[in-house]
């Protein structure tokens, strides 16, 4: 693999999103993620650059969310506010909850105009690919979707008229594929748990995008205890299915939690499986988008896991063996 420089989001102001020790998306998660990408840098610093953290503003929100939304959980984390939960249960609202969203997409617009500007040409955010948050509500550990504020700013802003999004995360991204279901810029492939057997419950192979982008989507539903071979195999079906589209860049959201022992999902997957996707985006994206990827985190409840995969995926965009 050639060697390349990437961008990596990394700091405790991006660390610092989640819902406390007791709720899985806790700052306990990315731990041995973080000791190990520090490994990492100590032999390949010339590779990785970091990026610190940075706030977006409410104005790069609104592209994608709706005012009245954006309103709703700057109040419900408000000193005095009582809203215990942002959405039925599963995404708690706590002070400082705006902010620290915020940076989730702040840093992920700070990657992909780094991108975009040439920079670099690929980037990881550990914090982000927050994919069940939808334009109007919140969703499954996700306050603010910064997968959609960046498309949107992609499209508006950076003259990119399609993008391939890519979704390994054992929970189905609803967020991004119901709200671009009618969207043709976006291409849109997710391999995941069945939603008849986990969260969010959507999915199925029969969605294949809407109107104008029917047939621009796929997604691939696994049976509980599928494991690498099912992956792979989706995969590459995957791979065929981009190769049909021309796109300016890939967003790979690279959930952990498909990797056997999660404690929220029944897949069985090894960090192969991230290897294996990382780097046949790589050779994907030089092909389709001059080697254009913005990587972010997403899911992954078990902290080895989460470090096994995510520095698999680093090490292929850096081209590191
Ligand atoms: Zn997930």
């Amino acid at each position: 693999m050639t060697r390349e420089r990437i961008q990596v989001g990394f700091g405790e102001r991006l660390f610092s999103y989640g819902f406390g020790a007791y709720h899985p998306f806790n700052r306990v998660r990315i731990s041995v993620f973080e000791a190990k990408f520090n490994e990492l840098l100590s032999r390949h610093g010339d590779l990785i650059e970091l990026v610190e953290p940075e706030e977006c503003r409410e104005e790069e929100l609104t592209l994608f969310h709706t005012p009245e939304y954006v309103k709703f959980v700057k109040a419900a984390c408000s000193p005095g506010s009582n809203v215990r939960y942002l959405d039925y249960g599963d995404t708690p609202a706590y002070p400082n909850c705006f902010r620290n969203a915020c940076t989730v997409v702040g840093t992920t617009l700070k990657l992909l105009k780094s991108i975009a500007q040439g920079r670099v040409r690929r980037a990881f955010s550990p914090i982000g690919g927050l994919h069940h948050a939808m334009r109007n509500s919140a969703g499954g550990f996700c306050i603010f979707n910064d997968v959609g504020v960046a498309m949107e700013y992609a499209f508006r802003f950076l003259g990119y008229r399609s993008i391939a999004y890519v979704d390994i995360d054992a929970h189905h991204g609803d967020g991004v594929y119901y709200e671009f279901e009618e969207d043709p810029r976006v291409i849109f492939f997710d391999v995941h748990q069945d939603g008849r057997t986990l969260y969010p419950g959507t999915g199925f192979d029969y969605e294949r995008g809407k109107g104008e982008a029917f047939g621009r989507k796929m997604n691939v539903p696994l049976p509980p205890g599928a494991g690498d071979r099912e992956f792979l195999r989706s995969f590459e079906r995957g791979i065929e299915f981009l190769k049909g589209f021309e796109f300016d860049l890939i967003v790979l959201q690279c959930g952990a939690d498909g990797l056997a022992g999660d404690p929220l999902t029944d897949l069985r997957y090894s960090k192969e499986a991230h290897r294996f996707a990382a780097r046949s985006l790589a050779e994907l994206s030089e092909e389709k988008c001059r080697g254009r990827i913005l990587a972010l985190g997403g899911g992954g409840y078990d902290p080895q896991n989460v470090g096994d995969a995510w520095i698999e995926v680093v090490s292929a965009l850096a081209g590191i063996e």
